[in-house]
């Protein structure tokens, strides 16, 4: 038997779509042309889910609220999540390891949702992207 859950997607969907991926990105536009380059190399561009808020991970409970649904509609395998350099939503505590803090409370947070999920965290910086 259909659980609720299937029949309430069988109504709203036409068809069974699922995205390879999620990538949380912060608002910033200096960053974006770098991100789709990324996405791009990653082969994600066109089947990714699009998360953006200003300081990407940072607002820890809005972006899992967007981030938990597009893993219920989309079931992605792979999350990127990309904070940035100089990011205005951090103001004075700018530095790599908050960022990699809040990066990696909000990768745990995603594991417990769906824990076969592969989180990826990534900083980009003006000179391009690396691993966080
Ligand atoms: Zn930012």
């Amino acid at each position: 038997m259909d659980s609720p859950n299937s029949l309430f997607l069988g109504k709203i969907m036409s068809v069974k779509h699922k995205a390879q991926a999620a990538a949380i990105t912060c608002i910033d536009f200096r960053f974006q042309q770098m991100i789709e380059k990324d996405l791009e190399k990653r082969h994600l561009e066109g089947n990714c889910d699009r998360i953006s808020w200003p300081g990407a991970s940072k607002d820890h409970d809005k972006v899992l609220e967007a981030t938990a649904l597009s893993i219920r509609l989309h079931d992605p395998d792979q999350v990127y999540i990309y904070e940035h350099e100089d990011c205005g939503a951090y103001q004075q505590d700018n530095s790599i390891e908050t960022h990699r803090q809040n990066a990696n409370k909000f990768a745990n947070s995603l594991r417990e949702i769906k824990p076969s999920l592969v989180v990826n965290t990534l900083i980009a910086t003006f000179q391009g992207i690396s691993p966080l």
